[in-house]
Parts: structure tokens; sequence; C-alpha cells
């Protein structure tokens, strides 16, 4: 692996004690959330790295394509597919052993082909994207006679943020479970946000940001540690003189002499470009501020007040380093986004390493 100049570093100790801190506060079996590629970390290191833990009751994946990939690489564990069963995904799901969600009419169709029978079923109790309604229940009664109901779920929108509505999911989630009547082996509806909703009827739960480390609100009760390290190399480190440019569009004019870094990490990597000259790195203990646009595979960055810094030096894109971090949620907040889209942005380019 020494050839490698960006790793992300996946530490599988920390995912492990996120998983088990998570279960110790909720008491509830979990559903790791493993699409897109685990945010980012690489789904078959996670997945493998969880199935060995009792408390993790199966995986959940976004599509057909993503539940192959994991059977492929040796899970066995349930793997439910959020985003419902279209028909050209039919045999996947068939010689897989995939369990849909299905939250349309439309996949009731396709599901009837299902050797296994197994489904969950999803209910909008206020997210507005998946699900049905509490009045399609007489419908669903008919349509559901045919398959072994595993599982019935809802989702919040707004758990981080909105406590009365997220409230009010939970008793509608309620009346929909007692109207449905069916007595399924999982009810869920807890995000990693929603874990601190007093929901007693609930028996699992569905967590993707906290088990990779990120906590959703400032005072989430739950001890976690980070998962992903990003890192990267210097590949040049030069002067310029007050009033050059720096990078596309000579969008930093340097104010004076200073000493630059050339990072070989850019966009293609999933450094927002957004991030020109707002973020910064971790060079041998040091902030370093992104001067200029980010470029497709490098960004230039100020390293003025360095001692030294050579070509090959390490760089910290996320995580720690001695007592100084940069965090998903650090880029995530000065490029206007959440960390999800910081995280699950990383490139394939930016190879998967366990630790
Ligand atoms: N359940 C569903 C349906 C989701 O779409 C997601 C994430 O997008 C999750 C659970 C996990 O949410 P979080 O990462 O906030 O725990």
């Amino acid at each position: 692996m020494d050839f490698i100049r960006s790793v992300a570093l996946i530490n599988t100790e920390n995912l492990k004690k996120n998983v088990e801190n998570l279960y110790k506060f909720s008491n509830k079996k979990i559903f790791a959330v493993v699409k897109a590629d685990a945010y980012g970390h690489d789904a078959c290191i996670v997945s493998k790295t969880l199935s060995s833990l009792d408390i993790v009751e199966g995986f959940c994946v976004a599509t057909g394509y993503e539940g192959y990939l994991l059977r492929e690489a040796g899970i066995t564990k349930p793997i439910i597919v959020l985003g419902g069963i279209l028909k050209q995904e039919l045999e996947l799901f068939n010689r897989y052993s995939l369990t849909p969600v299905i939250s349309d009419f439309s996949h009731f169709e396709v599901a009837q082909k299902l050797e296994h029978k197994k489904i969950h079923i999803k209910f909008d109790t206020g997210m507005r994207r998946l699900g049905f309604y509490q009045s399609d229940i007489e419908k669903l009664k008919e349509k559901i006679k045919d398959f072994e109901v595993e599982g019935i779920l809802s989702h919040f929108p707004s758990a981080d943020t909105d406590p009365d509505y997220t409230k009010s999911q939970i008793e509608e989630f309620k009346e929909i479970v007692k109207m449905l009547d069916v007595n399924p082996k999982y009810i869920h509806i807890q995000n990693s946000a929603g874990v601190v909703y007093d929901c007693p009827f609930c028996n699992t739960i569905r967590l993707g940001i906290a088990i990779y480390g990120e906590k959703p609100t400032q005072d989430y009760p739950v001890s976690l540690y980070p998962v992903m390290t990003v890192l990267s190399k210097v590949i040049s480190v030069k002067s310029v003189k007050k009033g050059d440019r720096i990078s596309y569009c000579g969008t930093f004019k340097a104010d004076r002499d200073m000493k630059v870094a050339v990072v070989s990490f850019g966009y293609a990597d999933g450094l927002p470009r957004s991030l020109s000259n707002k973020g910064y790195v971790l060079i041998n203990g040091k902030y370093c501020k992104i001067v200029g646009n980010i470029t497709m595979d490098m960004t230039i960055v100020d390293v003025s007040d360095l001692d030294t810094v050579n070509v090959g030096d390490d760089v910290v894109i996320v995580g720690k380093l001695q007592d100084k971090e940069i965090k998903f949620s650090d880029i995530a907040k000065i490029s206007g986004t959440i960390a999800y889209e910081i995280m699950c942005g990383i490139s394939k380019r930016v190879i998967r390493k366990e630790v």
C-alpha cells in the first residue's frame, strides 16, 4: 500500500465501539445502514466487521445491486433494500435473498414473484418520500395476504431538529402498526438522531451516520469515535511572490511573499470545490488554509507558517493530528452541506484501508 497517495483509513474498532455504545443506549438491535458504500466507508469492510456482532441484525442498502455486492462479499445476515423492488431487479432479489421494502402498490406486482415472500412495509408518517398512508391500510391488508410481512417501518425527516413533529410521527406509526395487525418480527422507525426518542413498541433501529462516528446533534448522548481518516501527500513545495495569483481563475492574490504546498487531493477525490479559499488541511501539526481554487487532482495550501514541510509529507484531509482535528461536519459546515454528503463524496480514487 506504500504506493498509494491518498488513503481513507477505516478504523473498524471504532466502528464496533460506536455500534456497541448505540446498542447500550437504545437497547435495540441494529440494522446498519450501509448504502452508498457505507456512506463512503466501504460497505464490504463495514458489513464484514459488523457481521461478527450479535447486536447487528442485518444491513440496509438502497438498491438490489448494492445488496448483490454485499452477498458477493460473503455477507449472510439479512439485507433489506430500502428503495423497493423494480422488475429488472427480481432475479437479484431471488438469487441473493434480498428483502424489499415495499412502499408503492406497484412493488407488490414484482414481489409476487419473490421466492422467499419476505417483505417489509413502509409507511409515510411525515417524510413525503416513500411509503403508504394510514388510509391505505385496508387495501394493504388484501395485498399482503400472500406475503410474510417481516417488518414494518417508517422514517424521520427531522429527528435532529423537530422533536414535536417526530413525536407525532411516532404516535401515528404506533397507530398504523396496531391497525395493520400483522405482528412482524421487526418494527423500526428510528435513525441515528431518532434513538433519543421514546419508542417502546419498536424493536430495531436503522443507524447510519452515528455508527460512522458523526453525532447527528450537538448534545447527542452517546459517545462516538471517528471511523474514517482521510490522508494525502504533499507533492510540491514552492514560493509565490506578493501579488501572484494562485490556481484557476486567480481567485487568490498573495498579499505577501508566501510558501505554498501542493496537495495530491482535489475535487475528484471528494474535497468540495466550494472549500476553495475557505477550507483547510492539517500538515505537520498545523492548520493550513486552502488558497485559490481547488482543482480536479490537487489543492494548494498556505504553509508559510510551517517550519518544515517537504514533498512526501502526510496531509490530513479529515481526521485528527495530535490535538487538532478536521471532522466531516467541519468541512460540511464550510461548504454549506451536511457531513453525509462529504462522506459519500470521498471518491473511489481514495483507497480504503482497514486499520
Ligand atoms: N433509514 C432510511 C430510510 C434512510 O434513508 C437512512 C439514511 O439516509 C437511514 C435510515 C439512516 O439515517 P442516519 O444516517 O441519519 O442514521
